[in-house]
């Protein structure tokens, strides 16, 4: 089949045929499509949609351009959690390691930083050592050691959603509920899981701007699994401001071990517990989302989780020193501040605009060869509901380039909303579908 045929007929807007959707992914998956062809079919699905049947063709496509894995020699049950993407983000890294401190197993397979939001692979990769490249056999044992592996897209596993991604980012393509779908899906598909928990968000720093998207989005993914015979539950979350107080690669990994520790930022804290207790839900651990809850309490108060963590570095090869010695981590060499110019409330944080301008200071790739560094990004002192006084820092700004930060100074400045009467926090969990 002509791949500029295929091309043309979703431009067009007809619907694509399965067979036409798998001769594409499995040609792309082996560099037979060149890169021009595949982002002009990105760009047209972009436009022209897909439906329920041809999103799930093109899950099933990614999925089957490499391996799929069968853990079900493990007794435990496999349950993963996957966000849709966000800002400050980081809790992928709380809540595999408490799940699998708290008896599942995790097998996620992650990306990395997509547009403006942060990635998991990327968080883990600023602790020297860390591998996230592992074979299929190194996934297993990994998994059947620690109960938990953290691992990215390879040649072997879900090949197709590797080399997509990456030209998604790169095309202004990621912000499409099918496409969204698909990416996910085929990943979490190909992980051999019994169940799947999705934190799909909404507001300005996720791609999708409106709940009405969002629950569309978590729709589209529920539908897919379900018919893949897994038990899957999503949560549409929050996010017009960052999670958390960090933004930035090894900032994250310092703000996830603070929380394993038991000293995380009260958001995070908060849809990583619920996340996890979703997790323990599904995987009939716990038959009450309050017994999910505790259990999570539990594992963190005993350092259960934080040790698990600790596990998983050591076993992929990073240097779990770092848990204790933060310096060990890649390291800013300049740090600014924003402070509030008035006394007052905050009122606003945009989180679309903070990704931006943590890209700016050269945390988040803007072309297919970036290469990101892990040190830079911002810290939040205050966050949307908090007191302020003038002179108060807002925000740390970490750069390793001090010609960056007069216009992330400016960006930041330009959203951070200030006013003279109390604000209440925003609403973190907004539905359950
Ligand atoms: N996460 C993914 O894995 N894929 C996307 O397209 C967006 C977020």
């Amino acid at each position: 089949m002509e791949a500029a045929l295929i091309i043309r007929k979703k431009r067009d807007g007809a619907a694509l045929e399965r067979e036409e959707i798998f001769d594409f992914i499995q040609r792309y998956s082996r560099d037979e499509i060149p890169e021009y062809q595949a982002s002009a079919l990105l760009m047209a699905i972009y436009f022209r949609g897909l439906d329920a049947r041809e999103t799930a063709d093109l899950t099933e496509a990614m999925m089957r351009s490499g391996q799929t894995l069968d853990f079900s020699e493990l007794a435990q049950p496999k349950i993963d959690k996957h966000s849709t993407g966000g800002v400050g983000d980081n809790a992928s890294l709380i809540v595999g390691p408490a799940a699998a401190a708290g008896g599942l197993v995790v097998p996620m397979i992650s990306g990395r930083g997509l547009g403006h939001t942060g990635g998991t692979l990327d968080k883990l990769e600023s602790i020297p050592g860390f591998r996230t490249r592992l074979s299929p056999s190194e996934f297993r044992q990994a998994l059947a050691e620690c109960g938990m592996a953290l691992v990215g897209q390879t040649e072997e596993l879900v090949p197709a959603d590797r080399k997509l991604y990456a030209l998604r980012d790169v095309t202004s393509t990621v912000d499409s509920i099918p496409l969204i779908s698909a990416s996910i899906m085929s990943k979490k598909l190909a992980e051999g899981i019994d169940g799947l928990v999705l934190d799909v968000k909404t507001g300005s720093g996720a791609f999708m701007k409106r709940i009405e998207d969002a629950r569309a989005l978590a729709e589209r993914m529920v539908q897919i699994g379900t018919a893949c015979g897994k038990r899957v539950r999503a949560l549409i979350t929050g996010m017009s401001q960052p999670l958390g107080w960090a933004v930035g690669n090894a900032l994250e990994v310092i703000e996830s071990i603070e929380t394993l520790k038991g000293r995380g930022p009260r958001d995070l804290v908060e849809i990583s517990r619920e996340l996890t207790a979703h997790m323990f839900l599904l995987g009939s651990v716990d038959d009450s989302l309050d017994a999910g809850r505790a259990r999570f309490d539990a594992v963190i108060r005993s350092g259960h989780a934080l040790e698990k963590f600790i596990q998983t570095i050591s076993r992929q090869s990073g240097d779990p020193r770092v848990v204790e010695d933060y310096s060990l981590l890649p390291c800013a060499q300049h740090e600014d501040s924003l402070v509030a110019w008035e006394d007052g409330y905050l009122a606003g944080l945009d989180a679309g605009t903070i990704g931006r301008a943590s890209m700016t200071l050269g945390a988040g790739r803007d072309r297919l060869d970036s290469v990101i560094d892990p040190a830079v990004g911002l810290v939040f002192e205050k966050k949307v509901g908090d007191a302020v006084e003038t002179g108060e820092r807002i925000c740390a700004i970490y750069s390793n380039d001090r010609t960056r930060v007069e216009r992330v100074r400016q960006m930041l400045g330009d959203v951070t909303v200030i006013a003279q009467e109390p604000v209440a926090p925003p609403v973190l969990i907004l539905d359950v579908i």
